[in-house]
């Protein structure tokens, strides 16, 4: 049995105070909680804050973004040392906004990936197909390559410190929720090429997280799919009573 994960995108949202209130209240709401893995992704300036508001918490954070190198001429950029050394556990990689704003290719999302395991953080990475792609019919294709050039030389060892979130870009932000059926075909598509790729056992390990206009209504449904294993929320994730909703509906 997989241990369920449910993580908050916090995205480009809030400011100090309501960064403070929001982890505070979250802690204080899902204390009792030890049978879900929760995570928070806040914006880079409120990490450092993160430290000491959850430090007796079960809330694991990290970042939303970084560069895969450790040091160097690379303006505006956070390097994963630094993450670490402010207590990120945890990171966001290749979600669909970064590849699609910023332009982020499968290839450097592997050299992040490849950056954030020999630093120990645990990275998320982040796969979805847009609109056009699934009805053009070519949904599984883009998502086999996002997993084959994204995980590139990585070795089973290494992948097993990875989760995935499968996130259909139509329905992030959108109000539209895939339907279970159809997040869990994918889902399935996802475990296969694992199984082929890997192997079975490291497929059955893996957890794999839905993401896209997730909420307390319906997280149930979404959840009790055989191979969906939690989820990662954006704006629900603001509301720190709807998050612990959705953590507490998800067990
Ligand atoms: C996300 O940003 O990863 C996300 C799933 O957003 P939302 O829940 O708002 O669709």
């Amino acid at each position: 049995m997989r241990r369920k994960i449910i993580a908050g995108n916090w995205k480009m949202h809030l400011l100090t105070d309501s960064a403070i209130d929001l982890a505070k209240s979250l802690a204080e709401s899902i204390k009792d909680v030890d049978d879900v893995d929760i995570a928070i992704f806040p914006p880079a300036p409120y990490l450092i804050l993160m430290k000491e508001v959850l430090k007796d918490s079960n809330i694991k954070y990290g970042a939303q973004n970084m560069h895969f190198a450790e040091k160097g001429a690379y303006t505006g950029e956070l390097s994963p040392g630094m993450l670490k050394d402010i207590g990120c556990k945890l990171i966001l990689v290749g979600h669909s906004e970064r590849r699609k704003i910023f332009k982020e290719s499968n290839e450097l999302i592997n050299s992040k990936l490849i950056a954030a395991i020999n630093n120990h953080l645990t990275p998320y990475l982040c796969i979805g197909e847009t609109l056009e792609e699934r009805e053009s019919g070519k949904l599984f294709e883009v998502i086999e390559e996002q997993l084959t050039i994204g995980l590139k030389s990585i070795s089973e060892d290494d992948f097993n410190k990875i989760v995935i979130a499968y996130e259909p870009v139509w329905a992030i932000g959108t109000g539209k929720t895939a339907t279970p059926e159809i997040a869990q075909e994918m889902h399935l598509f996802i475990r296969n090429w694992i199984k082929k790729n890997y192997s079975e056992n490291t497929s059955e390990k893996m957890r794999i997280l839905y993401g896209g206009s997730m909420k307390p209504e319906n997280v149930k449904s979404l959840v009790s799919q055989p191979d969906i294993d939690g989820g990662l929320v954006g704006g629900a994730s603001l509301k720190s009573e709807s998050f612990s909703q959705i953590i507490r509906f998800s067990r």
